[in-house]
Order: structure tokens, then C-alpha cells, then sequence
């Protein structure tokens, strides 16, 4: 299979209206990261997602539909607090998990009762959506543990070959992905962190919790359990207060003669002799930047020293989750 890279105009976005109702995979630009799209309706098409990226089967997806489009008509709106949230944070990088009314098919929930829905806020990905009119069944457009792609050059180096069509809308801005909230519950719950916080949420409708406890997060969001984000290099992850250690494996991986770097955040630079790969200095810059870096690592680096990032924002709760799944295989 040949997979072409696309900008959006009227031409790619018919190919992938015709794409996407022949159960064929199109992979999109959102503001959060590059998300790999089918027929939400369609088993045939929904399989063909875990085949592409090998996720595992009990992973559940996320539902990305237009703005206009009716979410009522493919879950309950169980609690008064739920239309607030639409109001205040739709479009945008803000997932919520509903009780499903079972429109989509089985495997999109992997037969869980709930769906995830989300409506992405960046322009590229409402044209797609609202040509293609249907709900899509999209995670992320990498092959399953590897890093998030944030541009359509990282979707191609993973999935060339395993999809037709990527549509590219340039490096997507907020850099990590969406915020997971459970709305089943009477207080919303956090399943994954992400760019609308905690915080944010509490001030819309003045109650939210983190969900408490690893088997808690894994028993109502299975895919939290499995390892993520990994770059295809070596990589340590050290705290803010090791960074002599920090420091002195660089030393000892340069003089090794391996390709080393830092990745690390403004804040820290002046504590650290060596190559870095900077991240930035405000906490939205630095998610913006997290899955760029990484994957830039992979291409210039043997070894990648991360830093543990604290800026003061809740934010850094989102950067650190994806930033220590990334670099576990070495958390010094
Ligand atoms: P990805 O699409 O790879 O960014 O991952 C989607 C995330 O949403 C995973 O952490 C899933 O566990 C979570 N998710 C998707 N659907 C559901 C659902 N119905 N209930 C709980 N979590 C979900
Ligand atoms: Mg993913």
C-alpha cells in the first residue's frame, strides 16, 4: 500500500470521505496529537486501527465527531454538570466518557458500557470531521507504545505502508493528549490528565477528582495500564534533585562514545554541561514540545538524559505522566 501525505482541501478531503465509508484508516492532524480515524459504526473498519498500530484488544478508543454533531445520539447525559463542561471546554482537548447507548460498534469500548467522545478543537480536524459527517473511532497514529506523532512526518515513519492517506495540518500545537474525564460518576473523574486540569474543570463546576489508586485507573481506563510514548533510543529519567547524578551518567555516556543529550526544560539549563534538547519554559510550552523532542532524540541520539519537569502549573501532572512512561525503562 502506497500512503500518501495530503494538505486539506477539497480534493484530500473527499478522497478521505471515500476512504473512510469504504472502512479504510485516515490518519488526521487535532490540536492535541495526529489521530488515526475510522468508521466508529464499522467493525471491519475499527479492527483494521488495532491491526495498524498492533494496540492491544483491550485498549478501549476514543470518538472523535464535529462540533455541530448530536452527542446525545450516541450516549446518556446522566449528570446536570456534563453540559457545563460542553459549554466551557468543547471544542477541545477534553475527552468525556459517557454511558454508551451502543450506536457504535462493541469494539471501539472493547464491550465496555461507556464511549469516549471527543470534539477537537483545531480546524483541520473539524473539516475532516464534519465532510466526513460520522462518528471516528481515533487514538493516537503510532504504532502502539511508541511515541505520540505531532506531525504528519511522524505518522509516515510509523504507519508508511499500513494506511492510505495522511492529512497534514502542520505540527500540532498542544503537544500531548486530551484530558480523559469520567462523567458517569456524581463527581467527574480524571482517568487521564492532560491540558484542561483539574483545576479548570473545578472552576467550571466546582467538583473533580484525579481517579485515586493504579488499579482504580486501570479497571475503568484498561489502557492506562500499558507502557507508552517510548522513544527508540536509550533513555534515563532523573528528579529535579539528582541532577549531579544526572550529570555524571551524561559524563559517562559521552565518554563512552555514545550520542548524548539532555532533555530538559528552561528552568534547568544552567545546572547542566552538555547537549540538550530544550522543552521550553511555561508548562504549555513544554507539552507542546514533550513528543517533538522525543522523537527528535531518536533520530540524533544513543542515549537521552530526561529531567524531571516543575514549573508550578498543574500541567506538570500531564508532562511527568507521559514523561516517565516514556523514559521507564531507566528511571534513575
Ligand atoms: P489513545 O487513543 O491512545 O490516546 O488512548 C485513549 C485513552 O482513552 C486510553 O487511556 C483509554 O483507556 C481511554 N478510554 C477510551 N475509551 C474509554 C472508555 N470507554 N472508558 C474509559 N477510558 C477510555
Ligand atoms: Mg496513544
Amino acid at each position: 500500500m502506497n500512503t500518501k501525505i495530503l494538505k486539506i482541501d477539497d480534493y484530500s478531503l473527499k478522497y478521505s470521505k471515500n476512504l473512510i465509508e469504504a472502512k479504510e484508516l485516515v490518519a488526521f492532524p487535532t490540536e492535541t496529537v495526529y489521530g488515526l480515524g475510522a468508521l466508529a459504526t464499522s467493525d471491519e473498519a475499527v479492527k483494521k486501527i488495532y491491526e495498524a498500530k498492533g494496540r492491544p484488544s483491550d485498549n478501549p478508543l476514543i470518538v472523535h465527531v464535529h462540533k455541530n454533531y448530536d452527542i446525545s445520539s450516541l450516549v446518556f447525559i446522566e449528570h446536570g454538570y456534563v453540559k457545563k463542561l460542553q459549554e466551557a471546554f468543547l471544542p477541545g482537548p477534553l475527552t468525556m466518557v459517557y454511558k454508551s447507548k451502543g450506536v457504535v460498534c462493541n469494539t471501539v469500548s472493547c464491550g465496555l458500557d461507556t464511549l469516549a467522545i471527543r470534539v477537537p478543537s483545531s480546524k483541520e480536524a473539524q473539516m475532516f470531521l464534519e465532510y466526513v459527517d460520522a462518528p471516528i473511532a481515533a487514538p493516537s497514529a503510532n504504532v502502539s507504545k511508541h511515541t505520540s506523532p505531532v506531525t504528519s512526518e511522524h505518522v509516515f515513519n510509523d504507519l508508511n505502508g499500513k494506511i492510505n492517506l495522511i492529512l497534514d495540518g502542520g505540527k500540532c500545537e498542544g503537544g500531548i493528549e486530551s484530558t480523559v474525564l469520567d462523567v458517569t460518576t456524581e463527581t467527574p473523574i480524571i482517568l487521564r490528565s492532560g491540558l484542561i486540569t483539574c483545576q479548570m474543570i473545578k472552576e467550571v463546576v466546582g467538583k473533580c477528582e484525579y481517579a485515586s489508586g493504579v488499579s482504580e485507573i486501570v479497571n475503568r481506563s484498561p489502557g492506562t495500564k500499558y507502557s507508552h510514548y517510548m522513544p527508540k533510543c536509550q533513555t534515563a529519567l532523573f528528579t529535579l534533585d539528582s541532577l549531579q547524578d544526572a550529570q555524571n551518567y551524561y559524563d559517562e555516556c559521552v565518554k563512552q562514545g555514545k550520542r548524548t543529550y539532555f532533555l530538559c526544560y528552561d528552568g534547568v539549563l544552567k545546572y547542566l554541561n552538555g547537549n540538550v534538547l530544550n522543552l521550553g519554559k511555561t508548562a504549555t510550552e513544554i507539552a507542546s514540545n514533550l513528543y517533538f523532542n522525543l522523537l527528535e532524540a531518536e533520530k540524533i541520539c544513543d542515549v537521552l538524559i530526561a529531567i524531571e519537569v516543575k514549573t508550578g502549573s498543574e500541567i506538570d501532572v500531564s508532562i511527568m505522566n507521559r514523561l516517565s512512561k516514556a523514559c521507564k525503562s531507566a528511571i534513575k
